[in-house]
């Protein structure tokens, strides 16, 4: 059997054997020794879990059993003067031992207490409330009425007052260990419980044998069980730990009976005056005085602690409130706060800055090594700004400075200080990384309150990523242009709803005799004011305002489209492919690839036939616009890489990105026919697209002259105005006749 069952068995049968104490004739022997032997067994059992469990603090078992023993011999010597000399004294020798009990209990029990959790003040005050109140009712009803009975003898009043005395001491342990903050076992519980029966007969006894003369052998059954508890409360496996700190309630909460028990028993001093016979004498008076007054400031005291820990919680939940939880740098709220109250004594300044890249850290590194790069720069903020200035973590990868107590001048050359600290590798999980950040910066001039000039310096801050600025200034003139975007972008909502967009495609074409291989589509917007619109004027705000994605898909699908019809209709003289410009959004954009499937598919239009043109720009950021690539070239497309040589142009990119076509920017071919070394780049470019297996196509040639010379340089692909400008349907049939080397160029509309 486990050692964990024992205490169940014993429980079972000492509550057996407390019946079977009353079926035996009453005043009996027999009776009698059955009642030691429960106190026996129970007392040696103790010992003996001390030695099956092996609790932590063995030393309060010992007190118990000690207690138990004791007792049990009080007992025998009591009964030895009734069945042997035929005497029932009072006191007699047995009340020594009975007496000498209680301290030892009462020393195991202040072990358990002291060992039980942590020095809980309010625990310690509920437990001398309810001693209190309940002591003084004791006092009244028990104590003073037997050291009042003049009918005995002063040594007997003293004994008889040193139970009851014991007693209070019990009951205010007993409140004690309740109140605690250590975990309530089985094990705890059922001590309580044995404290609780032994004081229910204690009590019982005293107050049967004052105010009646009926002996009270009912209350040996609360004395029976109050042994088998305790003996029980050992053999259970939970009292191990019992009197370790190990075992504490995780939240201590203040139920509904403990309320109960603590609101009767403060009230309980006041309450004795309404009892008529209550009062009478001097030191009752006093007494109930006292108590009532102690239990007051008992009250007093737990209200004081109570407003302390509210008051502490709620400083605790501000600094949550207040702060970022991974930076420790103040929050978007504290921000607002501070810069409210510092905009009624002042001119602060305001500068705003966000992470460049920091999405690719994220998505390439992991969001562990974001959230080091995070705490790194906000430490490094903090180091440039003192701890003077106000530095919060807005959200995600912004950061706010607040700037007071300065001019203009002073706050330019703090961000400026920023800027140039930022550009120093910052540490995060063992890599070295190289952050830079767009600032907007922003006084409060006007009227501008905290929302305000967060606003503006937002704007500022996009402004100055926009221009590729490492910071800049709030204008009015920002906020002239954001309204006009705004506007802009409602008008381009709306043309794409009701079908303003036009598409034109640009020939593609084979050098040196001008054969169309290929055409480049290029968006139009018949607005119906300004006529046609060329997409510089409209395509970057449909990009900031993410109405590219739904544009982009019906250009896609026109196209593809168009294409299907042209080789249908057409057969051989139809271009072979068509080129469809992607912006930096769309790539971004998760189902880019999966649209462009869905789209061949719908259009038929085989996907060797398509071409993708991204900007260096475009791809230069990584993550899921290469993955798009990546995706697009498993399905059969090809990926031109447009104005090359205009954006970042490292060549490291054409290796780590899928790229087919090298689309050699017009600012190449525009000098190539000057003299001089104008013809360098465009001599290099053919040179790196040759040896690593990619098609060069020279881009906005306008003569005759550029594309013989391009010719030379071993250019096999061209397009141009020379070649034909952008039209809504091309002349394919004639291109095919014609001699562009030599001949004029193709008239038509852009
Ligand atoms: P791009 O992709 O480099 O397109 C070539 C641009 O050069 C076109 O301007 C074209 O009209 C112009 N061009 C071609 N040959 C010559 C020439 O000989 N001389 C001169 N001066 N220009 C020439 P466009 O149509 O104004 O387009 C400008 C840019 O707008 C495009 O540059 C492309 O980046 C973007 N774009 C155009 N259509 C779309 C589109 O459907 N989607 C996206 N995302 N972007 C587009
Ligand atoms: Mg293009
Ligand atoms: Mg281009």
């Amino acid at each position: 059997m486990r050692h964990g069952r024992w205490w169940w068995l014993w429980l079972a049968a000492g509550a057996l054997a407390t019946g079977f104490y009353y079926v035996l004739p009453a005043d009996s022997l027999a009776r009698n020794l059955s009642y030691n032997v429960v106190g026996l067994v129970s007392g040696l059992l103790i010992l003996a879990a001390v030695r099956l469990h092996r609790p932590a603090r063995p030393a309060m078992w010992y007190w118990f059993a000690g207690g138990q023993l004791v007792w049990v011999v009080g007992d025998v010597i009591y009964e030895y003067y009734q069945y042997v000399l035929h005497q029932e004294p009072y006191p007699s020798p047995a009340d020594a031992f009975y007496l000498s009990a209680y301290p030892m209990l009462l020393v195991g029990l202040v072990l358990l207490v002291r060992g039980g959790g942590r020095r809980d003040k309010a625990a310690l005050v509920d437990a001398a409330t309810v001693a209190v109140g309940l002591g003084l009712v004791f006092w009244i009803f028990v104590i003073e009425p037997v050291a009042a009975n003049a009918s005995v003898s002063v040594q007997e009043r003293i004994i008889s007052v040193a139970y009851p005395a014991a007693d209070a001491m019990l009951l205010a342990l007993l409140a004690r260990l309740y109140f605690g903050a250590a975990e309530r076992t089985a094990g705890t519980r059922l001590l309580l419980t044995a404290v609780v029966l032994l004081l229910i007969g204690d009590v019982g006894f005293s107050i049967v044998s004052i105010y009646s003369d009926a002996g009270g052998t009912i209350l040996d059954a609360a004395f029976l069980m109050s042994y088998v508890c305790w003996a029980a409360a050992a053999l259970h496996p939970s009292m191990r730990s019992a009197g370790t700190v190990i075992a504490v309630r995780a939240n201590p909460r203040i139920g509904a009976p403990r309320v109960v028990l603590l609101v009767t028993s403060s009230l309980l001093g006041p309450a004795l005056l309404l009892v008529p016979a209550i009062g009478g004498n001097v030191l009752d008076r006093a007494l109930i005085a006292v108590g009532a007054i102690i239990l007051f400031l008992l009250v007093l005291m737990r209200i004081a602690g109570f407003v302390g820990q509210v008051q502490w919680q709620a400083g605790k939940l501000e600094d949550l409130a207040m702060h970022d939880d991974l930076t420790r740098l103040a929050n978007r709220r504290r921000f607002e706060q501070v810069l409210g109250a510092e905009l009624t004594r002042g001119r602060p300044y305001v500068a705003l800055l966000d992470l460049d890249g920091f999405k690719r850290v994220n998505d390439q590194l992991g969001p562990s090594v974001g959230d080091q790069l995070l705490i790194a720069v906000a430490d490094r903020l903090t180091a440039i700004v003192g701890s003077d200035t106000l530095v919060a973590r807005m959200g995600g990868d912004e950061f706010a400075v607040l700037i007071t107590d300065t001019g203009a001048g002073a706050a330019r050359d703090l961000v400026r200080r920023i800027t140039t600290a930022l550009h120093e590798p910052l540490r995060s999980c063992g890599h070295e990384l190289l952050v830079s950040a767009g600032i907007g910066l922003t006084d409060s001039a006007g009227d501008a309150d905290a929302m305000e000039m967060l606003r503006r310096a937002d704007l500022a801050m996009y402004a100055a990523k926009d221009g590729g600025e490492p910071f800049r200034w709030y204008e009015p003139e920002l906020d002239r242009q954001a309204g006009e975007e705004a506007q802009l972008g409602a008008e381009l909502r709306t043309a794409l709803d009701t079908g303003q967009f036009r598409l034109v495609y640009q020939p593609i074409v084979e050098l040196p005799h001008g054969r169309i291989v290929a055409v480049e589509t290029l968006v139009r917007w018949d607005h119906p004011e300004r006529g046609l619109v060329g997409p510089t004027e409209f395509i970057p705000a449909a990009e900031r305002n993410g109405l590219i994605v739904e544009m982009g898909a019906w250009i896609l699908r026109e196209a593809c489209r168009q294409a299907a019809r042209w080789s249908a209709e057409l057969g051989d003289d139809a271009p072979e492919r068509i080129s469809v410009n992607a912006s930096a959004r769309q790539l971004a954009h998760r189902g880019f690839s999966a649209m462009v499937a869905d789209v061949l598919r719908d259009s038929g239009l085989p996907a060797t036939r398509l071409t993708i043109e991204v900007t260096e720009t475009a791809v230069f950021e990584g993550g899921q616009a290469i993955e798009a690539l990546h995706d697009l070239r498993a399905l059969g497309v090809r990926i031109a890489l447009d104005d090359f040589g205009t954006g970042h142009s490292s060549l490291g990119l054409l290796q780590t990105v899928p790229v087919d076509v090298l689309k050699v920017d017009k600012s190449f071919v525009d000098t190539i026919t000057m003299a001089g070394r104008h013809a360098v780049i465009a001599t290099a470019l053919i040179q790196v697209a040759n040896g690593l297996g990619l098609t060069a196509v020279a881009e906005g040639v306008e003569t005759a002259e550029q594309a013989a010379e391009l010719e030379r340089l071993g250019y096999r692909l061209a397009q141009g105005f020379h070649f034909g400008r952008p039209v809504a349907e091309p002349d394919f049939r004639g291109a095919r006749r014609a001699h562009p080397v030599a001949g004029p160029s193709t008239a038509g509309a852009v």
